[in-house]
């Protein structure tokens, strides 16, 4: 066949998407998935289900991975490690730098050639124009193989070394689990006082909007090393967290999350903080403190 072919093994909601991603731009595409009734929607638009893991990695230009962690990943191709030789690897799954570089040694040791990746979007937007994704490896294997990866979502290449991909994609998760749950447990609180989330939702939309205005005004400041105390103060911040905590309590919910974050506050208090910048938690994140 002339048809360019990839294989995805891994079929949760981002392989799915995958495999109809490269459906859809005309591939051949392989697919193999652990419990095997995972493939049928994709089977039944056109993909083919491998017969075993060795068949699944014998047949694409790239072998794409969409799996938990690296553990599944050796779990899966551990046992069928002869028949990586010549293959090119994309690991699309989640874990950490080390865990990548790990596992991009363990493959080439086999004989294939591997791409670190991590998407940024979800599986709505994998294959559309807002799709992105972050790749390191061999500067050349990508270029390689871009218009393939570009099937998926825009490439950003970011390095040689394959723990950045893994990295770039741990600082977006870092940032997007916290206010993700805190944004939850804002809902929470608002349902205790009789609030809907569709009620919420403007006003929620809003703040989290304006997360992005405030990174832009103190990313220069931060660039700069300066914490200078002039627009908002440690101080401050350590009573507004006091009074969103005690809020939550007396409104009968959870107060896990924001009393981790006052215990954060406080420190930057001890640390001798308190009239500069909340800016300044960023030294009591980096071991500043008594
Ligand atoms: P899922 O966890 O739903 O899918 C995981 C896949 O891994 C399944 O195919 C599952 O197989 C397989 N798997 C897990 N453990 C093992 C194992 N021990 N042995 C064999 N197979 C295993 O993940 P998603 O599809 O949601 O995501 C895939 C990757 O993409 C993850 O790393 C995730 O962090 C990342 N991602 C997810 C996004 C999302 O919105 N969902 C967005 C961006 C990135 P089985 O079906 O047999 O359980």
């Amino acid at each position: 066949t002339t048809k360019k072919s990839v294989t995805v093994i891994g079929l949760g909601p981002m392989g799915q998407a995958s495999a109809r991603a490269y459906l859809a731009a005309g591939y051949d595409v392989t697919v193999w998935n652990r419990t095997a009734s995972k493939a049928d929607g994709v089977v039944a638009e056109g993909a083919k289900l491998a017969g075993s893991v060795e068949e699944a990695l014998r047949v694409g230009e790239l072998v794409i991975l969409s799996l938990t962690d690296y553990d599944a990943m050796y779990a899966i191709l551990e046992p069928a490690a002869d028949a990586l030789a010549g293959t090119v690897v994309v690991n699309l799954s989640s874990d950490t730098p080390e865990r990548s570089r790990e596992g991009a040694a363990w493959a080439e040791k086999r004989g294939a050639r591997y791409i670190a990746g991590g998407f940024g979007v979800s599986p709505a937007q994998v294959g559309t124009p807002e799709g992105f994704a972050y790749y390191s490896g061999p500067e050349e294997l990508v270029e390689a193989h871009r218009p393939a990866l570009e099937v998926l979502a825009r490439v950003d290449y970011m390095g040689a070394d394959p723990g950045l991909a893994p990295l770039w994609y741990q600082l977006q998760l870092g940032m997007f689990w916290s206010s993700f749950a805190a944004y939850l447990h804002t809902l929470a609180v608002a349902n205790a006082n009789g609030i809907t989330a569709e009620e919420l939702l403007p006003y929620a939309a809003d703040t989290a909007d304006s997360v992005s205005g405030f990174l832009k005004f103190y990313t220069p400041r931060l660039q700069a090393g300066s914490h200078e105390g002039d627009v908002d103060r440690l101080s401050m911040g350590v009573a507004s967290v006091e009074h969103v905590t005690h809020t939550a309590r007396d409104s009968g919910v959870d107060t896990a999350l924001p009393e981790a974050l006052l215990s954060v506050f406080r420190r930057g208090i001890e640390a001798g903080f308190a009239d500069r910048s909340a800016t300044s938690l960023l030294e009591v994140f980096k071991g500043a403190g008594p």
